[in-house]
């Protein structure tokens, strides 16, 4: 049977559903707490949404009997069914949701998460979620009970229902719809499932979340795949792969012969310049070159430098700490601002300290990897507005006084990884995390464990696995300071 789950997994990587079939399960590594977590955080967030509405509740209805039960309650037209099972053909689907509207149903999931990427006027469908509903919405339609008009909805993290219209063109030049994106995703799943198609592994931000994350690392280090290029991906190795299949391939091909005479690549959604850009990254790569600067590179200076990164939970919606550390004449110290309950009043009063902290080190440079401080302190600033200005936060982070060391690596630097995170560069480095499992997912679950069961020892992982992250960054500034101009 093809599920929902399976299109869900295929949208977020198209090689996962044929590992879920055929690869061998003792490959699989354990699941790790954090996923543990959002299973949990699922089912609450389920429970809290279905508590005080009236509805059949087919979730303790033993398996054999869910389809039947379904069925039943369809034909009698029960308002509100949780947690039914439907199934046509091939098709299984096992909406959250299935809603009575004019005598026909609606499918919808319960999410512990925005029913939306992106903000405002940028909102949009996740199609993750879309591809599911519409599985719900095709077999309801083959068994007869949908209105035709493909729509479905989600209660999402916000109590909101956030109606999707799987129909709708998605943009003015994009005539494609999210239903168009699930027909494209359930046939390529059917050939999954019919043994007649493997996309194969490819690097992504995903996989060190992934349970597959061993078994699909060391195939792809066996076919020296091109995606363990930092920043190539699936769509760029599917351009390229007509023409070299591996790193070591590429690094000895002459990126001429990828470029017509016009100066035009003939390489499938990769420009002309990122063709050089990523040859020089294979060469590097395979020889196991050092890392070295692609143009001069002026950074700031200053005596007082501090080292910025914050810990958030999405799920909770809640910064939860704020962690510094301070190097001034060779010397270093740490600073953390813990929230020390997962409310607005504790988030607020961990914020202030921050920014008065901040307030008290001027002048200085602060260095932070990616912008997720700077969107974080700019939500924070609209939340507490009392404690410190939009202007002061848009100060802070001018180019001036704020590094952003992640754009400096992508712009101006080349390394032999397989990315440009934090974790692999300072690694690289020979920076190490004292935590055995340092991650910010791994803090999250932390974090929970401190605020529901009073665990001290997670909170105090928290705050050296921050000032970890912090010497880190530290760690990649002397690197990348040290690193030569490339020759030529
Ligand atoms: S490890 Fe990566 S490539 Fe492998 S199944 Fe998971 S997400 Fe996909």
């Amino acid at each position: 049977m093809i599920t929902a789950a399976m299109l869900y997994d295929y949208v977020s990587c198209e090689h996962r559903p044929w590992m879920d079939l055929y690869a061998d399960d003792s490959e699989r590594d354990d699941v790790s707490p954090f996923l543990e977590l959002l299973w949990r955080r699922q089912r609450a967030h389920e429970e809290d949404a279905i508590a005080n509405e009236e509805a059949l509740r087919l979730d303790e209805v033993d398996d054999g009997m869910r389809v039947a039960k379904t069925l039943e309650a369809m034909q009698a037209g029960v308002p509100l069914i949780f947690h039914g099972r439907i199934v046509a053909g091939d098709l299984a689907g096992e909406p959250d949701l299935l809603k009575l509207k004019d005598g026909k149903y609606i499918p919808g999931d319960i999410k512990a998460g925005a029913g939306e990427e992106g903000d405002g006027e940028d909102a949009k469908p996740k199609k993750r979620y879309a591809v599911q509903l519409a599985l719900y919405v095709d077999v309801l339609e083959r068994l007869g009970f949908s209105n035709g008009k493909r729509r479905a909805f989600v209660w999402d993290v916000n109590d909101e229902e956030v109606s999707y219209d799987l129909t709708e063109a998605k943009g003015k030049r994009t005539p494609e719809s999210l239903w168009d994106d699930y027909e494209e995703a359930l046939r390529e799943v059917r050939e999954i499932v019919a043994g007649t198609r493997n996309p194969g592994p490819a690097y992504q931000g995903e996989c060190k979340h992934c349970v597959w994350y061993g078994a699909c690392m060391r195939r792809l280090e066996e076919l020296d795949d091109l995606t363990l290029l930092p920043g190539f991906g699936r769509a760029r190795r599917g351009g390229l792969s007509v023409h070299v299949a591996s790193i070591g391939e590429f690094a000895v091909t002459d990126p001429g012969t990828l470029i017509d005479e016009k100066g035009k690549s003939l390489v499938k959604g990769i420009g002309p310049e990122w063709v050089h850009r990523f040859r020089e990254r294979a060469v590097l790569k395979h020889t196991k070159g050092n890392p070295y600067l692609r143009e001069a590179l002026y950074l700031p200076e200053a005596q007082t430098e501090l080292f910025f990164d914050i810990e958030t939970d999405p799920g909770r919606n809640l910064c939860y700490l704020h962690g510094f550390v301070e190097r001034r004449d060779g010397k270093e110290r740490y600073e953390g601002f813990f929230t020390t309950a997962a409310t607005h009043k504790a988030e607020r009063e961990s914020f202030a300290l921050a920014v008065d902290f901040v307030r008290s080190k001027h002048p200085f440079v602060m260095y932070i990897y990616s912008k997720y401080e700077r969107t974080w302190w700019r939500s924070l600033q609209e939340r507490y507005p009392e404690v410190c200005t939009r202007a002061e936060i848009d100060a802070l982070f001018e180019d001036s006084r704020t590094v952003d060391l992640l754009a400096v690596v992508q712009a101006s630097t080349e390394w032999p990884t397989n990315d440009h995170t934090i974790k692999t560069l300072a690694r690289y480095l020979g920076f190490e995390w004292r935590d055995v499992h340092p991650s910010g997912f791994a803090s999250i679950e932390w974090y929970d464990r401190h605020i529901s069961k009073g665990d001290t020892e997670a909170k105090a992982r928290i705050l050296e696995y921050n000032e970890d992250d912090c010497v880190a960054t530290r760690a990649l500034l002397d690197g990348i300071r040290s690193l030569r101009l490339r020759e030529g």
